[in-house]
């Protein structure tokens, strides 16, 4: 709340902020999202993050709740059942990822920027809950390039690339039910281009 004086008294009146902008930023394994995420939290604080609950191990140098809140099974179930979640999802047929919903809603109320970087399945269904947010798909410059991203990371054996690369390719076919597509060719035009999208807002829809 921010403070405003009524006119003719002295009493100050509370006034509601303006409700920020959900985005959502989705896209294919490897194309550049954590990376994307990285610069944008280093460049533009005023952007604030949603931190996703997960069911899988955290990796060297990962921190919970920072990077992740790394829950188990049975918490993140729970957690699920009681609705707690905006969206969630299991990815790459693996572990289980989510949105923790409250945080989002009182970073919105708050009138900040909200950044949500989740994948397809889970866009899709903050999109039939929150249709007015902004849909934002990151491309890869193309799918060699997204292979050649993928392979180099050598994060992912043999069979969880090819994995990866079945979803990827559905993923890719769904760009057309995002709002806004951007290429990611250069992670700082690339960033900068979000966070103008975030900024501008449904004007630009
Ligand atoms: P990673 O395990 O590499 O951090 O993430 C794997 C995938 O899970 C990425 O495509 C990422 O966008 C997605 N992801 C991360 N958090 C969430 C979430 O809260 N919900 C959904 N649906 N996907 C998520």
């Amino acid at each position: 709340m921010t403070q405003e004086q009524t006119p003719g008294t002295t009493e100050p009146r509370q006034v509601a902020p303006t409700p920020g902008r959900l985005t959502v930023l989705a896209g294919p394994t490897a194309v550049g999202k954590g990376t994307i995420a990285a610069y944008v939290r280093t460049y533009f604080p005023g952007v604030w993050f949603s931190v996703s609950m997960t069911t899988r191990p955290p990796r060297p140098g990962e921190v919970d709740g920072v990077h992740y809140h790394f829950v188990d099974d049975r918490e993140f179930d729970r957690l699920a059942e009681a609705g707690q979640f905006l969206e969630y999802a299991v990815v790459h047929g693996a572990a289980k990822y989510g949105t923790p919903r409250g945080p989002v809603e009182r970073a919105i109320r708050e009138g900040r920027d909200a950044l949500l970087e989740i994948d397809l399945q889970g866009a899709r269904q903050v999109r039939d809950t929150w249709p007015d947010a902004l849909f934002v798909f990151l491309a890869p410059p193309s799918w060699e390039e997204l292979v050649r991203r993928l392979v180099g990371r050598g994060t992912e054996g043999e069979a969880e690339r090819e994995r990866r690369l079945d979803t990827a390719r559905a993923e890719l076919a769904a760009q057309s039910e995002f709002d806004r597509v951007i290429v990611n060719d250069d992670v700082r035009r690339a960033s900068e281009e979000l966070v103008s999208l975030m900024r501008s807002g449904r004007a630009e829809r």
